[in-house]
């Protein structure tokens, strides 16, 4: 634009031209005047060219701009989030960190625990395989840290396989079943008492744990509370006979009238007596048989005789409570048994005794000589109080008296049904009961048939 030719500065030639010259001046200045309009229409196109070229330029370089700043702050974003995440990252670490050191922590608390309790331990894990041994078993067992260490991952059956610890053997055949309480000893001084638990945790069973507590020492509380009440039964019996034996005399005669009050005293006397003299026999059975010196003396016997002449020993006793006593011999042949006589009546005895004792008047006792698979079976069945529900668990343990026997009479030891479960199980038979509370009640035994020679 700035070079644009102006035609008005174009020197036109000198004057005095002759009439040629001047047609072709004015030729040449029709050419110019038309390169002129040329050069001033190119130069407007030019114009509207460049305007547009800067134009579309501008706008390039706007969109460029723009893309740059969005293509910047996505950039911006990305880095901020990538730095969130880092710290969410870290945060996570240290919080994973932190559940490792109180897990960690956790596990040696649990670890000292174990290695602290009382009790020996042992752990099985879930399929059965020894996971962990506490230094009490390495304690009770007398075996070094390298021999506990050995048994890991073992089985039962391969425990009780290895020397020192055979004595587990007396409680597991070879698998891991569920027991509590059961005893065993290592020696005569020490006895020990074993439990199987199922260790379950929120996924169901994640192992067995195997508990052995010492008892030895209860044990040798018990044995001298054993030989205590013994000594005292043994010395309490001379004089109690004495008495006895006195009063018989007396009531009898021997030493003189003795009026009605005297004999209705004396009477009561001799009755207190006699009740002594039973507590004092099952003290002195009890003792024997937790001392193991129970003498049995089986012979083969007619069991029928044997119970049928003792029902009839309580005829009196029944008629004075009015109560039905009857017996009944359920099938024609009952098996042969060979029975300690004494002390199968004593079994006997303490049944009808107690269904005497527990059944209100008016009702009925019945004693059946029967059969079952090849077994003798006594039955004592009654129409009495019954044995409350929660507490026959607990029937044949030494001195339990159920709390409605209690109230009905007030007299009992509550050794007899313990003594009767002794000699039944030593005569290799079982003793069982059924009860309908309020209602009735039916003990009932079975003795194994003889051997035949
Ligand atoms: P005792 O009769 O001296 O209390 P036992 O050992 O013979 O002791 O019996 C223990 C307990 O069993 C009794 O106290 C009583 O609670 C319960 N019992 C035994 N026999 C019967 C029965 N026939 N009916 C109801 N309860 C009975």
């Amino acid at each position: 634009m700035d070079k644009a030719i102006d035609s008005n500065s174009i020197p036109l030639p000198p004057a005095k031209q002759s009439p040629e010259d001047q047609s072709s001046r004015e030729c040449e200045l029709a050419k110019l005047s038309e390169i002129r309009a040329r050069l001033e229409e190119a130069n407007g196109v030019l114009e509207i060219r460049i305007n547009a070229k800067t134009r579309a330029l501008r706008e390039l370089a706007a969109n460029l701009e723009k893309e740059m700043k969005e293509r910047t702050e996505e950039l911006r974003r990305k880095v901020a989030e990538s730095e969130n995440s880092r710290v969410a990252l870290m945060n996570m670490l240290e919080d994973m960190e932190d559940l490792r050191r109180r897990a960690e922590e956790e596990r040696e608390k649990t670890m000292a625990i174990i290695a602290n309790f009382s009790d020996g331990l042992m752990f099985f894990d879930a399929r059965d395989r020894l996971a962990l041994v506490n230094p009490r078993i390495e304690n009770y067992f007398s075996i070094n840290k390298a021999e506990s260490k050995n048994m890991i991952g073992g089985r039962i059956s391969d425990i009780i396989r290895f020397a020192p610890m055979s004595p587990l053997g007396e409680i597991f055949a070879g698998s891991l079943e569920h027991i509590s309480r059961r005893e065993f000893s290592l020696n005569e001084k020490t006895v020990f008492e074993a439990s199987v638990l199922e260790v379950a945790g929120r996924v169901g069973k994640i192992g067995t744990l195997l508990i052995i507590h010492d008892i030895s020492r209860e044990k040798m509380v018990e044995k001298m509370k054993t030989e205590f009440v013994s000594i005292a039964a043994h010395q309490l019996r001379t004089p109690i006979s004495a008495i006895k034996w006195t009063l018989r005399m007396i009531l009898d005669g021997d030493l003189g009238p003795i009026n009605d009050e005297q004999r209705e005293f004396l009477d009561k006397t001799y009755k207190s007596n006699e009740r002594m003299i039973n507590l004092i026999n099952d003290l002195l059975n009890v003792t024997r048989i937790e001392e193991g010196r129970q003498v049995y003396n089986p012979v083969v016997a007619d069991i029928e005789e044997v119970i049928r002449g003792l029902v009839s020993n309580y005829e009196d006793m029944a008629r004075q409570k009015n109560l039905h006593l009857t017996f009944e011999k359920a099938v024609p042949v009952i098996p042969t048994v060979k029975i300690d006589l004494e002390k199968i009546k004593l079994v006997v005895s303490n049944l009808v005794e107690n269904a005497l004792k527990y059944t209100p008047a008016g009702g009925k006792i019945f004693v059946t000589l029967g059969e079952e698979d090849g077994n003798a079976m006594v039955e004592v069945a009654d129409t009495g109080i019954g044995i409350p529900a929660e507490q026959q668990d607990r029937i044949f343990t030494k001195y339990f008296r159920s709390a409605n026997a209690i109230k009905a009479e007030t007299e009992g030891t509550g050794l007899g049904l313990f003594i009767a479960k002794n000699i039944v199980e030593a005569h290799g038979g079982e003793i069982r009961f059924v009860s309908d509370p309020g209602r009735a009640t039916k003990f009932s035994f079975i003795l194994p048939p003889a051997e035949s020679d």
